[in-house]
C-alpha cells in the first residue's frame, strides 16, 4: 500500500451523513485506503474468509473525522468514544488511518438502522461469522462488548457486533 504524505486529505472523504445526523457534509469514509496498513491487512483477511464461506461482507464505515465522532457521541446507542478516541479516528502523517471498520452482510439495511427485529435477526448468522473470523485474525470484535443495553441482546451479540478493530487507538 502506498502511503501518501502531506496535510490531511479529508476533502476526498466528504460524504453526506445519514439524515438523522442532521444531513451534514462531513469527512468520513467507507474506503479501505482510509485504514492503517496493519489493520487493513487483517481486515482483508477477514473479508476474504467470509467471501470464501459465501457471505457478502460490505464495509460501511472505516475512517471518521473527529468532528463526525463528536456528532455520533451525542446520539444514543451509537458510540461511547468521544472525538478522537475511537479506532475509527486517527491519521498517519496527515492521511486518514483508521484502525476500525463496520461490516454488514450485503450493506447496512435501513431496517437495521431502525432496529426492526426481523432485519436485525437476518444479520445474526453473518455477524457471528464476522466475530469468529475477527478473532482468528487477532482483531477485537464489538460483539464481545457487553455491559450496556443493546438491540442485539436477544442474540448475545454485545452492542456493536458489526465493528472490528485493532488497538491501540485514541492515544
Ligand atoms: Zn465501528
Amino acid at each position: 500500500m502506498v502511503q501518501t504524505r502531506g496535510p490531511l486529505r479529508a476533502g476526498r472523504y466528504l460524504r453526506w451523513v445519514i439524515p438523522t445526523f442532521g444531513l451534514a457534509l462531513l469527512p468520513w469514509s467507507a474506503e479501505l485506503d482510509a485504514l492503517a496498513p496493519p489493520f487493513r491487512a487483517r481486515l482483508e483477511t477477514v473479508l476474504a474468509a467470509l467471501r470464501a464461506d459465501g457471505w457478502d461482507p460490505v464495509v460501511t464505515s472505516t475512517w471518521r473525522s473527529d468532528e463526525v465522532q463528536g456528532v455520533l457521541h451525542q446520539l444514543p446507542a451509537t458510540t461511547r468514544a468521544t472525538a478522537g478516541r475511537s479506532c475509527h479516528n486517527g491519521s498517519i502523517d496527515g492521511q486518514p488511518a483508521a484502525r476500525a471498520a463496520d461490516v454488514w452482510q450485503g450493506g447496512l439495511a435501513l431496517g437495521v438502522v431502525a432496529g426492526v427485529p426481523s432485519a436485525l435477526e437476518a444479520q445474526v448468522p453473518f455477524l457471528r461469522a464476522l466475530g469468529a473470523e475477527a478473532r482468528r485474525a487477532g482483531l477485537r470484535w464489538g460483539g464481545d462488548w457487553h455491559g450496556r443495553d443493546s438491540v442485539w441482546d436477544t442474540w448475545q451479540l454485545g452492542w456493536d457486533p458489526a465493528h472490528v478493530e485493532l488497538g491501540p487507538c485514541g492515544g
